[in-house]
């Protein structure tokens, strides 16, 4: 028979160029419904079973991935998808109402109609409140930014004695795996503010740099070969580089930004004056 793909002749159950099946038909709601739940709940490659592995072992799971079982697990950057897609879902709720709660003391310091605060002090304010804004709005945009960050901390603080010499890819899978972790780590806390709106904030802050070094941990110890100790510290320094390397680029870029902006307000003023 022909393949429908990529018109090889062949016989057997599937195309031995491009591995398509020689049942492929039309789509019934059957066949959709069928796809969709083995993706989600099967056992070869499904997200249900990826995830069971990711979390209850997940140093062996990475080291098979990169050994070569590859069909057996849901691919790294779709996981980190599906993962950032239920933290917008998540957090398209509440996050609004956090963000105004944790504003709602300054915001009665710094109004307009204050005496005692100058009407600059007022503009720098706003300027980084929308600034906060922005990032925690655009979460899954900024982080998806910063993982090239990540992938060189993790090759910085990874990459010296370890088991094999590894490539810059192979750093990118297993912190891509890690992440998935603390992505959906990052959605449970979210959901404790329906329940306790401090507890959330400070769940948000004080928990998120452990869980990143924990799930780093897990993740890399069997591939380094290091013991958990080890690993542990290893991964404390990552998380450690990749904050500096993030908060140089926040301080350049504001740096570059109040550059910009108080250049231009310096000139309206000499017009004004
Ligand atoms: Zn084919």
């Amino acid at each position: 028979m022909k393949c429908l793909n990529c018109d090889t002749e062949f016989e057997g159950n599937f195309c031995p160029e491009c591995g398509q099946s020689a049942k492929t038909g039309r789509f019934t709601m059957k066949f959709i419904l069928q796809n969709l739940t083995t993706a989600i709940l099967g056992r070869d490659g499904g997200v249900w079973f990826t995830l069971k592995n990711l979390f209850s072992r997940p140093g062996a799971m990475i080291v098979e991935i990169l050994s070569g079982k590859r069909k057996k697990y849901f691919s790294p950057f779709p996981m980190l998808f599906l993962a950032l897609t239920l933290y917008i879902l998540v957090t398209s709720a509440t996050t609004g109402f956090m963000l105004q709660e944790a504003f709602s003391q300054s915001d009665t310091v710094f109004t307009e109609e204050s005496e005692e605060i100058d009407s600059q002090s007022i503009e720098v304010y706003h300027l980084l409140k929308n600034t906060v804004f922005f990032f925690i709005n655009h979460y899954t945009l900024c982080f998806l930014l910063t993982l090239p960050l990540f992938v060189i901390a993790a090759r910085a603080c990874y990459g010296r004695d370890n088991r094999k010499k590894y490539y810059w890819a192979e750093y990118i899978i297993t912190i891509v795996y890690a992440l998935v972790i603390v992505v959906l780590f990052r959605c449970l806390t979210k959901l404790t503010y329906l329940f306790d709106h401090d507890l959330a904030l400070s769940l948000g802050f004080t928990l998120a740099p452990l869980v990143m070094i924990v799930a780093c941990t897990a993740c890399s110890r069997k591939m380094l070969g290091f013991s958990i100790a080890k690993t542990a510290w290893r991964s404390f320094l990552l998380v450690l580089l990749y904050s500096l390397m993030l908060f140089g680029l926040l301080l350049i870029g504001a740096i570059l930004f109040a550059l910009i902006v108080l250049n231009g307000k310096g000139d309206i003023n000499i017009q004004l004056g």
